[in-house]
């Protein structure tokens, strides 16, 4: 078992920062495990997320924005649901994940090319265009073969369009894109 010496290597900041974006106090966590208990994803987690939440209270920010646990959560909410202390850990695990693109972490690198396919397919197109994400995830990737079985069934489905679908309100969201892309530059973030 990995031992963490608090007194040297707690980022009191850290704490600081993740409580301030998530607006959950973490030092209510006392370690039941009932959000690990519930993750669906704990199979695949090289840290579950209980632990996540005890890292976090002891302000471990470099262990914890290198895991890939946080890029793997799936934002089912399950632990939030399940938590006795009615904390919000789906939302710290969004933070977490928004911190570490932040401060240019990304342990499962695929996961964020996915990401930034599907926000730069609803930018441009004000929803998503599935065919579109699909080629650019696959160029940055190479994964060719990711879930190519499914593109028969989804076809069949109409869930994959060969064109973009025409909506209203694509300037909306053209301009939500921008505001935040603003405000970003304005906090002095970067534009990752
Ligand atoms: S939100 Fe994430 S961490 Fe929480 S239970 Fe779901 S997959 Fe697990
Ligand atoms: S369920 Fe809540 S109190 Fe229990 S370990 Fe998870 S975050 Fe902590």
């Amino acid at each position: 078992m990995e031992v963490v010496n608090i007194s040297t290597s707690c980022d009191a900041e850290f704490v600081r920062q993740v409580e301030r974006e998530s607006e959950q106090q973490t030092s209510l966590c006392y370690q039941c495990g009932n959000c690990t208990a519930g993750c669906p994803y704990t199979f695949v987690y090289d840290i579950p997320v209980s632990q996540i939440m005890r890292l976090v209270q002891a302000g471990q920010k470099k262990r914890v924005l290198s895991s890939r646990s946080i890029w793997l959560c799936a934002t089912c909410e399950s632990c939030t649901t399940r938590c006795p202390n009615n904390i919000d850990v789906a939302r710290i695990m969004d933070v977490l994940r928004h911190m570490a693109r932040r401060e240019g972490y990304a342990s499962e690198p695929a996961v964020k090319t996915f990401w930034d396919s599907f926000l730069d397919s609803v930018r441009q197109h004000g929803r998503v265009f599935e065919m579109g994400l699909v080629m650019q995830y696959v160029a940055k990737t190479g994964r060719f073969w990711t879930d190519v079985d499914l593109g028969p069934t989804m076809y069949a489905k109409g869930k994959l369009a060969l064109k973009p679908h025409d909506i209203q309100g694509r300037d909306e969201v053209e301009k939500i894109f921008k505001r935040f892309q603003e405000s970003r530059e304005s906090r002095g973030g970067d534009q990752s």
